[in-house]
């Protein structure tokens, strides 16, 4: 329902939208991502107009272990929103989870395609199972293991891949980071030697670019994967993510 290129996180919906929600089969959605969706499917839920009961319905939150940011962060994050993090697309492993989970949702709403629906969540699996293999291997030996970034986006990623992220705001984009998050975001990089500060691809440099400027990083950009443009850099997930994988290893100087 997030049209291309749009930041999903405040995503709005029409009233067209609302209702094609209504007509659905399935509605796979993500709960506590997109606060208009969550909105919407307990609305049609509970108009009875509509048949979108449970059967209907998959919330795929499970695939995050609900680890909030200030797990993650430690006491040197520079914020304690506490709010769960829902990003968890960008360790592989978990949206092959998704995968399968919805491969089997959708042979339950049309049986007769059951068995392709599995079949092509296995190739999806094995691919995202290769790329898991190539990140573990490209970024296990890091100089630097502070991710520094714009938003709160990479938690999931940094937890595979033994990465520390540390984000300049909170969980969501628009969030302004205070004078205060700046100042200690700015402390830790300088005190950690942190060399490069990702921004993200839908969202504005602005921020990164602050921190950059008071302690000498150099910027990249990082895609969190919330949606393709013309300007991603590649045409899926899988090639988005290792063009994302050589950012890491060039910003986090991995050998
Ligand atoms: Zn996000």
């Amino acid at each position: 329902m997030t049209p291309p290129g749009a930041e999903p996180h405040d995503l709005e919906l029409g009233p067209r939208d609302v209702a094609m929600l209504g007509d659905a089969d399935l509605v796979v959605y993500l709960d506590g991502f997109q606060p208009a969706v969550d909105e919407a499917v307990e609305s049609e839920a509970a108009d009875s107009s509509y048949d979108v009961g449970p059967q209907a319905r998959l919330n795929v939150a499970d695939a995050g272990d609900g680890h909030d940011e200030d797990e993650d962060h430690g006491e040197e994050g520079a914020h304690d929103e506490g709010t769960t993090d829902p990003h968890f697309w960008l360790d592989p492993t978990r949206l092959a989870d998704v995968s399968d989970g919805v491969a089997g949702r959708l042979g339950k709403v049309d049986p007769d395609h059951a068995k392709e629906y599995l079949d092509r969540a296995d190739t999806l699996r094995s691919e995202l199972m290769e790329l898991d293999g190539e990140m573990q291997a490209g970024l296990a030996d890091c100089a630097a293991p502070e991710l520094v970034t714009a938003h709160n986006a990479f938690g999931y990623l940094a937890e595979r891949y033994g990465l520390t992220q540390v984000g300049i705001t909170g969980l969501t984009p628009e969030d302004e980071p205070s004078p205060q998050d700046l100042a200690e975001v700015t402390a830790f990089v300088k005190e950690h030697d942190v060399r490069t500060i990702y921004y993200e691809t839908l969202v504005s440099p602005a921020v990164a670019e602050t921190v950059a400027g008071e302690t000498g990083a150099a910027t990249a950009v990082l895609d969190p994967l919330e949606g393709l443009t013309e300007e991603s850099a590649g045409g899926d997930y899988i090639a988005v993510m290792r063009s994302n994988l050589q950012t890491l290893q060039e910003g986090q100087r991995c050998r």
